[in-house]
């Protein structure tokens, strides 16, 4: 499979005046505003990937048998293109992304991209859509490059076909107002993920089965929703798009082992080598609800937080659950938190040395 095809790069006609663009990206929030452009790449059994191009952003029109609409093969990415402190555009780790886009693409039986044309992809619209980053604390664009099985056939196997798309929109915060630290509901009646399932592939199914959750979380007045493990309901596991550490009062930290019902996220990743290189004790282990509610109870838990690349680093404050709530420290912020999230953001801004080659410079 050669991943040397051409790029075709079809500028859009009508873009999006310069003016109405700066009123957009004024206070552009998360995922809602989209830039001018966005990539397709075919693939078709047999004939492999072809017909890459960079044009228009625009409506799909699909066969309404296509086989995504019934049977939810379809995986995702999301990765930040940063503006250095020079001046310059990068992006974060996105071989990482190229290669966890590979693995979900295994796991859900479809046709895997070469890495070179993912970055490539992601690369390209950075390049055409330069003009979109936003001109805020913390603004980037978020690209999300996804798959969708593409095949017009109700038959139960993996498609013949493929459609990989990336699109992009301006970034500013994730939790709205900035949240300084946000509130956990411990889901009691659903599952995200359950062993020999998707948990480990990014794809819309975990979302989608997520939501309920998510849902009930947000009419009880908390903010996401904390999974615990499928078998037994008592593990922590993770956010619905988001993975958990716990900072202990000796300065230790931990997070939930990837045991194959988690997302390996590459904040995580990137956070466990931050604090491995700052000399801090990290574990990969279990850790039990009832122990998260005694520890914080005791002070032997003094901070909590969760991480993505969407929201970053996010201090967790309470925990609440049928049974009643705790909070976690002092309810905001902590100093073993903050420390990390100001690290790894500096190395993504080109503000801090960057030991791991983590940014890729794009200019
Ligand atoms: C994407 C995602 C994460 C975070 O991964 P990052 O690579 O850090 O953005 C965590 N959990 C779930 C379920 C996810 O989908």
């Amino acid at each position: 499979m050669s991943a040397n095809i051409p790029f075709a790069i079809i500028p859009s006609a009508n873009p999006i005046s310069a003016q109405e663009r700066a009123d957009r990206i004024a206070a552009p929030g998360f995922g809602k505003v989209f830039t001018d452009h966005m990539v397709t790449i075919r693939y078709v059994e047999g004939q492999g990937w072809h017909d890459a191009k960079v044009h228009a952003r625009q409506p799909l029109v699909l066969d309404p048998a296509t086989a995504v609409l019934h049977y939810a093969q379809e995986i995702f990415e999301g990765l930040k293109a940063y503006r250095l402190e020079d001046g310059a555009m990068a992006l974060f780790r996105p071989e990482a992304n190229a290669q966890r886009f590979n693995a979900s693409a295994r796991r859900m039986a479809m046709a895997e991209l070469p890495e070179e044309l993912f970055i490539g992809s992601c690369r390209q619209l950075v390049q055409i859509d330069r003009d979109w980053f936003p001109d805020v604390e913390g603004g980037s664009i978020y690209l999300r490059p996804f798959m969708i099985a593409s095949e017009a056939f109700l038959g139960v196997k993996p498609s013949s076909e493929y459609l990989y798309m990336v699109i992009a929109s301006a970034a500013g915060g994730y939790f709205k107002s900035g949240a300084p630290a946000v509130s956990l509901w411990v889901s009691q009646d659903y599952s995200r993920a359950a062993p020999g399932g998707t948990g480990a592939a990014k794809c819309g199914g975990n979302y989608a089965s997520s939501l309920i959750a998510q849902a009930e979380a947000m009419k009880l007045g908390h903010d996401q929703v904390v999974f615990l493990d499928a078998a037994e309901n008592r593990w922590i596991e993770e956010l619905g798009g988001m993975n958990l550490f716990f900072v202990f009062e000796d300065g230790s930290i931990q997070t939930p082992p990837l045991s194959g019902t988690i997302l390996p996220g590459i904040t995580r990743e990137s956070l466990l080598t931050i604090a491995r290189d700052e000399g801090l004790t990290v574990r990969e282990e279990r850790y039990a609800i009832d122990q998260w509610e005694a520890d914080a109870k005791s002070g032997r838990i003094v901070e909590s937080f969760a991480c993505g690349t969407a929201a970053v680093v996010t201090p967790i404050g309470k925990v609440s659950s049928p049974s009643g709530s705790f909070t976690v420290g002092a309810g905001g912020p902590g100093q073993v938190t903050q420390r990390l999230k100001e690290k790894l953001v500096s190395i993504q801004r080109g503000a801090a040395a960057d030991p791991h080659n983590w940014v890729m410079r794009l200019d």
